[in-house]
């Protein structure tokens, strides 16, 4: 049985997001004939109606898949800049395809969207799900605040199981590092990277690239988390429990960082039966986008396809605004 990620998430609903219905425009798109479909890619890149980008005129000239500007007029492509653009695939199968992706929890293999796309060659279903991850790991990112835990980990080699043993190491292995925001007791954003080693000098810069200036961290006492108060946070290190200890039921010191762990290997052996280390931070990307989108489905779903970039200001406005934490808070 494949264990599920997020399986603890009841609160997981496809919802309303910027005005359009996901499932609905979806299914509109997918009806509608070659000819409408440029409205729906207007209406993703525009919701708020048409705004030159040289000019910030609001008027313009439709011409299909080009739009004149009636000011200055400059020309725009609606699938520019979108992963649509020159695309020998056509847009039904990718709308399908990133519609697949954010809608299955898990993720899909190559092999799975060519069955399920009935696309003659594996190639272009594993060109198409590259493409989606490249448009995950793009995604511009404010970093983590407030209260956050950190805590790390070995994945990929056969001692993937066994975290705490750091004197393991394993050619196959790869080191990561996990922060999650603590929100009550529920997880907010999650960041997760490979590093080289466990040295002082990597985590502070993992800390500093990841998490704002003023947050609370919490870690478990590893001595390379050192001198985090004189670079700007409050450190805040206890002693983990012994691995037969937390067994036995111990509460874990980075319970959310513990939780996220858990669900990144049994996502990983899941989907992707071991991912190869080369890959790895791809596959980490990937599911810190799915943990970080799991309650926006729609938005996940147009910045695959590229073309939720005007509005990214305000989406991560929202996250500021903490206005996305409302409903994991739910489950906590
Ligand atoms: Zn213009």
């Amino acid at each position: 049985m494949l264990i599920r990620l997020f399986q603890q998430d009841s609160t997981y609903s496809v919802r309303a997001w910027r005005g359009l219905h996901f499932p609905v425009v979806f299914v509109n798109f997918s009806g509608s004939s070659p000819a409408k479909r440029p409205k729906y890619l207007a209406n993703c890149r525009w919701p708020n109606g048409f705004k030159c980008p040289r000019c910030g005129n609001q008027r313009a000239y439709v011409m299909t898949r080009l739009w004149q500007c009636a000011g200055c007029r400059h020309q725009v492509s609606l699938t520019s800049g979108t992963i649509l653009h020159n695309t020998r695939v056509s847009l039904v199968l990718w709308f399908w395809a990133a519609y697949l992706m954010t809608t299955d929890k898990r993720g899909i293999s190559a092999l799975l969207l060519q069955r399920q796309l009935e696309l003659r060659r594996y190639e272009t279903a594993w060109m198409m799900l590259h493409k989606l991850r490249r448009a995950m790991v793009n995604v511009a990112r404010e970093p983590l605040y407030g209260e956050v835990e950190i805590d790390e980990a070995w994945i990929g080699g056969p001692q993937a199981g066994l975290r705490g043993s750091r004197q393991l190491k394993g050619r196959r292995a790869a080191l990561v590092l996990v922060a999650v925001e603590k929100r009550g007791k529920a997880s907010g954003r999650l960041r997760i990277a490979v590093i080289p080693d466990f040295k002082t000098t990597t985590l502070s810069a993992f800390i500093q690239q990841h998490i704002a200036p003023g947050s609370t961290i919490y870690t478990d006492a590893l001595k390379s988390f050192t001198g985090l108060d004189n670079i700007g946070y409050r450190h805040i290190a206890r002693a983990q429990p012994k691995t037969t200890e937390l067994r036995k039921g111990a509460k874990s010191v980075v319970p959310l960082a513990d939780r996220a762990i858990g669900n990144l290997q049994q996502w990983l052996i899941g989907t992707y039966h071991g991912v190869s280390r080369a890959q790895l931070q791809v596959y980490l990307d990937e599911f810190v986008f799915r943990h970080n989108r799991r309650n926006q489905p729609m938005a996940a779903f147009q910045t695959l396809l590229g073309l939720g970039t005007q509005q990214q200001s305000t989406a991560y406005s929202r996250i500021r605004g903490a206005l996305d934490l409302a409903p994991t808070s739910a489950h906590g």
